[in-house]
């Protein structure tokens, strides 16, 4: 079939043709290109997709604006007198942001362009297997590749017209005085702890029991900590049922019967794939029960010529694994059919403050999987913070296979955790052991020494 079509590819206007300028097809198309395929991209929006839009640069920048408020409040500790006047030029920060999201829009179309890729601008729309409409444009490929990423959901309740997603949160007016973020999961986290740290008094809401599922017990209590001692006001087990508006403000009734008054509600409560209005079940494209594209092991759909990468197949929601998706998919197409995608112990970071970092199995998961495992957990004041004054901690853990001796999870919650678990997740992946940690010789004095100094198991194996 892969032979068929590439020979068929004479026959068309393009040999690929992606829908979706963002992470995954950005990347798609240029290493096809690069293996001297002809390419399209359509893009309906901004070129760089979510990530770059409204997603990980913008909320990593706000991130960084907010950890001056911290840094400010630290100075005084290492002898710094500041004025006391210190506060946020929320229109500067915005206006920066901005200018610098279209830097890099203005990068990606020129990557894409000086790669030969043609940029087409407008809503696409499969007609056939291997046609697609842009307005009334009508373009054919060899191979179809869709990458439309997934938008923020809102639950169907009185006055969800009142409440802002993520990517409105990026453009208020001001920093609220008082925000509600609706949500457990790392976008809600995020959000609560950037705008608390820039000075809102934020309640956050989660109808389950716990933040953060899915992350290691440890980290997600840990961080439930630092983030109230931040000031943020957790109320698990309610949902919202209802928002109003009053005189500007906002009035919510939760289904505990507690009525919040906020000046803005923030929902991040799920993202749904973009497949709607594609023409993706006219062509026969198959979906799965939530909405997704279903794809192979290689990505293919149901559809031999249609492919699918990144948010949209709905497997893992971030940029690295839309782009490696992306390389894989293409190295398939055109180039040497040697990659496969591993979903495993994929490192990923919460960018809240302080970040967590994570990679490989939690404790819990581990437990399910090995029949002896070891933990190794450290909760420290980073050297910092004994003249910072300030009360925050760093936990550091390692999650040990006993039978192999291999490390199967590392975690951390604390300053720089996502630079500092990189660089772990490479060993951990090739397979170190816990004794190839601790023969490692530290770097002195940081906190990611004590990931190769942790002797003592806390849980032995039972
Ligand atoms: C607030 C937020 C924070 C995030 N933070 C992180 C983070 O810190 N780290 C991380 O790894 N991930 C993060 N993510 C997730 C990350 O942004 C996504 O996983 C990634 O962008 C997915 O890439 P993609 O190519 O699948 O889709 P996208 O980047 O969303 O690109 C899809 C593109 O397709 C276009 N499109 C859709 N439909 C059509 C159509 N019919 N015709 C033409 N164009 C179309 C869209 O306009 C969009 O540009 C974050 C997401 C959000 C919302």
């Amino acid at each position: 079939m892969q032979n068929q079509l590439k020979q068929d590819s004479q026959a068309f206007d393009f040999d690929l043709l992606v829908i979706g300028g963002g992470s995954g097809g950005v990347r798609a198309a240029r290493l096809a290109a690069g293996h001297g395929a002809s390419v399209a991209v359509v893009e309906q929006g901004a070129m760089g997709g979510t990530c770059v839009n409204v997603g990980c640069i913008p909320k990593k920048l706000y991130s960084y604006a907010a950890s001056y408020a911290h840094a400010f409040a630290e100075a005084s500790g290492f002898g710094w007198a500041l004025s006391s006047d210190q506060h946020l030029d929320w229109p500067t920060l915005k206006d920066r942001r901005a200018a610098e999201i279209a830097r890099l829009n203005g990068v990606y179309e020129q990557m894409l362009t000086s790669s030969g890729v043609q940029i087409l601008h407008g809503r696409a729309r499969l007609a056939d297997a291997h046609t697609v409409v842009i307005g009334d444009q009508s373009v054919t490929a060899a191979h179809v590749l869709v990458a439309t990423g997934a938008s923020a959901t809102l639950p169907d309740i009185p006055g969800r017209e009142l409440v802002l997603t993520s990517d409105a949160m990026f453009d208020l007016p001001q920093v609220p005085r008082r925000l509600l973020v609706v949500g457990g999961g790392y976008i809600a986290c995020e959000f609560a702890s950037i705008f608390r740290t820039l000075g809102a008094e934020v309640v956050l809401v989660h109808r389950g029991t716990g933040l953060l599922s899915g992350f290691d017990d440890d980290v997600r209590e840990f961080l439930q900590a630092e983030l109230a001692a931040d000031g943020v006001e957790i109320r698990f087990d309610a949902t919202v049922q209802q928002v109003q508006s009053d005189a500007g403000r906002r009035i919510v009734a939760l289904s505990n019967g507690q009525a919040i008054v906020t000046d803005a509600v923030f929902f991040a409560t799920g993202r749904r794939p973009n497949t709607f209005g594609l023409g993706l079940e006219e062509v026969g494209v198959d979906l799965t029960p939530d909405g997704a594209i279903a794809v192979d092991a290689c990505f293919q759909t149901s559809v031999p010529s249609v492919h699918a990468v990144g948010d949209v197949i709905d497997r893992v929601q971030l940029t690295p694994v839309a782009l490696r998706e992306a390389t894989v998919l293409i190295d398939r197409l055109f180039g040497s059919d040697t990659l496969c995608m591993d979903y495993a112990a994929i490192p990923t970071a919460v960018f809240t403050h302080p970040n967590i970092a994570t990679a490989g199995l939690s404790e819990t998961q581990a437990r399910a999987r090995f029949e002896r495992v070891a933990i190794y957990r450290s909760t420290f004041r980073a050297l910092k913070h004994t003249l910072s004054g300030r009360a925050t901690r760093t936990l550091m853990k390692l999650i040990v296979d006993a039978d192999t001796d291999r490390v199967v999870g590392i975690h951390m919650v604390g300053e720089d955790a996502g630079e500092v678990v990189q660089g772990f997740a490479v060993a951990m992946r090739a397979g170190a052991t816990k004794a190839q940690f601790d023969s490692t010789v530290g770097i002195h004095p940081t906190a990611a020494e004590e990931f190769v100094t942790m002797k003592t198991a806390i849980a032995e194996p039972a």
